[in-house]
């Protein structure tokens, strides 16, 4: 397991990953979150959705509900990465949280149900995704159900999303005996069992080594006809090298030309591993997107020697006081610095600064551009405030863009 323990290291802002988890209501959002944060050593026990004991949801009305109302950002470490999950509820009439979410979201990855495919929820949240430019890599959960089939699933990505589906993986067995996965880019077999906290890396299983280098080669010819440098390379050999092919990946998932597919079961104790792996290779740090904007132009790049500021898109009532969730676009907050709510021309103090991780929360001496955190002290701003510099005042416009994303090739 390649968390890291020391939860509160400072990461660089092209170490951070704000992400959303985009899914239609029993797709298994909740479960897949458990179980990312359950690998990246956020909780020591794991959350079980029918037991009621899932960390993500902080209301007990969600509990009684089943289905997640709230939105909660909760942080954990892996690979050297701060991966900060911000929940984006799925229910239908919540949809104006969800935007909220997405605003201050840099990716998303949006889970499927493999026997469903895509369902309405689903769209809608994808169609909102798109009108805030959040670039996503697809989960197609459940593999184990019966009925269960990823060819079918990605039809219905292709079909219904209408975006080019890239699929980087082939199952290893079928429904109760999904059992693994072949990872297309590097042509190593990932096994792992239910119940059990092991993962098992080998070479490509004998039995399926025809259909994933067919499933690798139409990956090379799909990348090739979107992406002209892996173009370039696969007329020259004819084939595309992994790296090439994974650089052409994270490109064109950041100008949301394509969507990388991955499959997997959050049944599994570690099935979720490679979409970490996933989320981290190709969605966006925060210097990746462009720098937040005001009604003048004015811009603030992710820099935390920049001036702050920072938008609150959650204030939530917790036992100990009120807690503001603060998505930090530039420069950097300490415990006890005055900044001004731009918009109601106010100032506030920050008190202390946490990174709410899934069972509990621990404080941190500061916060800089890129990351978010919630923040105690702060009596008045509300969900929507842009939080500044009293020096350097800006109203952030909320972060809608047409052409969200840019090049990194
Ligand atoms: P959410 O509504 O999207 O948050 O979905 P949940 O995580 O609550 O999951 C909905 C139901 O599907 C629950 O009963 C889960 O136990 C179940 N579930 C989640 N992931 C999987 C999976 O990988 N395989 C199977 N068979 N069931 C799953």
């Amino acid at each position: 397991m390649r968390a890291d323990l020391n939860r509160n290291h400072l990461v660089p802002p092209t170490g951070i990953r704000n992400l959303g988890i985009l899914a239609h209501v029993d797709a298994g959002k909740t479960t897949v979150t458990e179980r990312i944060l359950y690998l990246a050593g956020a909780v020591h026990r794991r959350g079980e959705v029918h037991e009621g004991t899932t960390v993500t949801d902080f209301d007990p009305l969600e509990r009684d509900r089943g289905i997640t109302i709230f939105a909660a950002a909760v942080s954990c470490l892996w690979d050297g990465h701060r991966i900060n999950l911000i929940d984006t509820p799925g229910h239908v009439d919540f949809s104006d949280e969800v935007e909220r979410s997405l605003r201050v979201l840099d990716g998303a990855v949006a889970v499927f149900d493999a026997v469903a495919g895509v369902e309405p929820q689903t769209e809608s949240v994808w169609r909102q995704a798109d009108r805030y430019g959040v670039p996503r890599i697809a989960f197609v959960n459940k593999m184990d159900r019966a009925g269960a089939d990823l060819d079918t699933a990605v039809e219905s990505i292709r079909r219904r999303l209408r975006i080019v589906p890239l699929v980087v993986q082939l199952p290893i067995g079928r429904e109760d005996g999904f059992a693994g996965v072949v990872d297309l880019l590097r042509m190593r077999a990932l096994v792992w069992e239910a119940g059990r906290d092991t993962v098992t890396e080998g070479p490509v299983p004998e039995a399926l080594a025809d259909e994933a280098r067919r499933r690798r080669r139409l990956l090379e010819e799909t990348v090739a006809e979107l992406h002209p440098a892996a173009l370039e390379e696969f007329c020259a050999r004819p084939e595309i090298s992994t790296p090439t092919l994974s650089a052409a990946l994270r490109d064109l998932t950041l100008r949301g030309e394509a969507v990388v597919v991955l499959c997997g079961s959050a049944y599994r104790d570690r099935g979720v591993e490679p979409l970490l792996d996933a989320v981290v290779a190709y969605l966006p740090a925060p210097p990746d997107v462009p720098p937040v904007r005001d009604g003048a132009g004015q811009e603030r790049p992710a820099d935390p020697a920049a001036p702050f500021a920072g938008l609150v898109f959650k204030v939530h009532a917790a036992p100990t006081g009120r807690l503001t969730y603060l998505r930090v676009y530039s420069g950097t907050i300490r415990r006890g610095d005055v900044v001004l709510d731009a918009g109601a021309r106010r100032t506030e103090r920050i008190g202390r600064i946490l990174r709410v991780q899934a069972d509990r929360r621990t404080e941190t001496d500061r916060a800089t551009a890129g990351d978010i955190v919630a923040v105690a002290g702060v009596k008045a701003a509300r969900a929507g405030a842009t939080l500044c510099a009293p020096g350097a005042p800006l109203v952030l416009e909320p972060p809608v863009t047409a052409s969200p994303v840019v090049s990194v090739a």
